[in-house]
């Protein structure tokens, strides 16, 4: 017996083929006959960060629970990039974490990561997608314009610039736009006599220098991954060293407020020696690099409130960085895009059901807001810890920043409290649960 599937529509096209367009992309397949991504930079390479991703350059921490999202939507995906060369590790037992001066403590927590450079995540979900006879992809295109019905009401396609300088229209029934921190679509409804919506940033001024290293200094380690958080207010340097597929090492140091980031070698060197502990520099001061030092400034954490727009064309939704973009140091990005991804599987779900697809851009604006709420908060209780932050604080900002460092603090002693700390930090667990009595004991009772 032959069924039929039923579908939202003929076209979704998804602008950008990062992290967020390509799970955008996956998730459509399901509800449209047809799905396009439009990538502005040529196809990438396994090896090589794209020019439309500059951050692929540095170190890209994948959370737990975006790692089993990404496992919802490619099943086997993680045991493919454990075996061309992603490294994994037990989160809390291979992790040497100095975090507010402390070291963490060390147990089996029973999360275990995989660690991999950025451009070889993306690599391999662009090869799962590839398989999907229902996605098509039209790189080397820019686009240009939103298209839409004769009273603007509705999206009904794209403009694309061809990098030689011809112009296409693409028509479709859903606009995806996931084209990362530079997105147009402010402008674009601006244009077409939509408000933008209200934006909230908070200024934080830090920088990322990354250089991958073949080899480290010549020495024993009792770490698979080092992370050397800065201690707020007084010292705000800190760095990393996260392994990499190819037997090869991450090294990231950041910053917060400080004027000159290190780009050449000399001064990568001499700022690793400027963190509180020696142990980055010590393991690369004899090390070998493989790279040159790339650097990226991240002046502002941002975040767009389409959910609060009260008219938005039907068909147009905006999600990953284009959405909102989150302090990298803790993490989150690519494993909030995953999240917003199934948000959007459930919001066509809903529409295909209803046979309603008016209210998809609204409801899945409000369903990604509630899912940034959390991550928003993480991020910002540390970022005010540096005195020249500025913006919106959250609510109950003093009372925050004074218990978390407590738990902060008793994690370098209390393996219950850490465990719970890690859920949080990697997205599973709500932090609600760092208030249980038992975590309230623990943290306060300490000795
Ligand atoms: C320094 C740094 C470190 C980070 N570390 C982490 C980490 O450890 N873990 C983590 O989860 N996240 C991290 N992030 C965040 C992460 O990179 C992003 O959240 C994630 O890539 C999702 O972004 P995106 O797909 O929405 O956008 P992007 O990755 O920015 O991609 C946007 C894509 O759209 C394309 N594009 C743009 N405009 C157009 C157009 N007009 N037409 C067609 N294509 C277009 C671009 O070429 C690009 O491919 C980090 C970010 C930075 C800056």
């Amino acid at each position: 017996m032959s069924t039929t599937k039923s579908f939202l529509g003929e076209k979704a096209l998804v602008i950008g083929g990062s992290i967020a367009g390509l799970l955008a992309a996956r998730v459509l397949s399901d509800f449209y006959e047809e799905v396009l991504l439009i990538e502005k930079d040529q196809m990438g390479k396994k090896e090589w960060t794209r020019t439309g991703v500059p951050q692929g350059s540095h170190g890209h921490a994948l959370l737990k629970s975006g790692e089993e999202i990404l496992t919802e939507l490619f099943p086997g995906i993680v045991d493919e990039l454990i075996a061309d060369g992603s490294v994994k590790s037990d989160f809390a037992s291979e992790l040497a974490w100095n975090h507010h001066g402390c070291w963490k403590v060390k147990f089996h927590a029973g999360i275990s990561i995989i660690q991999q450079s950025r451009p070889f995540l993306e690599w391999h979900i662009k090869q799962r997608l590839e398989r999907i006879p229902n996605i098509n992809f039209l790189y080397g295109g820019k686009v240009k314009k939103l298209l839409t019905n004769q009273d603007n009401t509705s999206v009904t396609g794209v403009e694309v610039q061809i990098q030689e300088g011809a112009v296409n229209l693409h028509r479709a029934d859903l606009v995806v736009d996931a084209s990362g921190a530079g997105s147009n679509t402010c402008f674009w409804l601006k244009q077409l006599g939509y408000d933008a919506p209200p934006k909230t940033e908070v200024k934080v001024d830090l920088f990322y220098a990354s250089r991958i290293y073949s080899t480290l200094s010549p020495k024993d380690y009792d770490w698979g991954s080092l992370l050397v958080y800065p201690n707020p207010p007084i010292q705000t340097h800190g760095g990393g060293i996260f392994p990499i597929e190819n037997q090869r090492w991450m090294v990231t140091l950041l910053g917060y407020g400080v004027d000159s980031p290190p780009m050449t070698e000399e001064k990568f060197i001499k700022y690793a020696n400027s963190l509180e502990q020696p142990d980055v520099y010590e393991a690369i001061k004899n090390g070998t690099p493989d790279t040159d030092v790339s650097v990226y400034r991240f002046p502002a954490l941002r975040r767009f409130h389409y959910e609060k727009l009260e008219r938005i064309p039907n068909g147009l939704i905006v999600m990953g960085d284009a959405f909102c973009r989150i302090d990298p140091v803790f993490g989150q990005g690519m494993s909030i895009a995953a999240f917003e991804a199934m948000a959007l599987k459930k919001e066509l779900q809903k529409a295909l059901q209803k046979k309603k697809r008016t209210q998809i851009s609204k409801n899945a604006h409000r369903r990604f807001s509630k899912i940034i709420d959390v991550p928003w908060l993480i991020a910002l209780t540390e970022d005010f810890r540096f005195t020249h932050t500025v913006g919106a604080q959250p609510f109950g900002l003093g009372f925050l920043k004074w218990y978390v460092k407590k738990v902060i603090l008793a994690c370098a002693s209390n393996q219950k409290v850490y465990g719970r700390l890690i859920n949080v930090l990697q997205l599973k667990a709500h932090p609600i649960s760092l208030f249980t009595l038992s975590t309230l004991k623990a943290v306060f009772v300490r000795k």
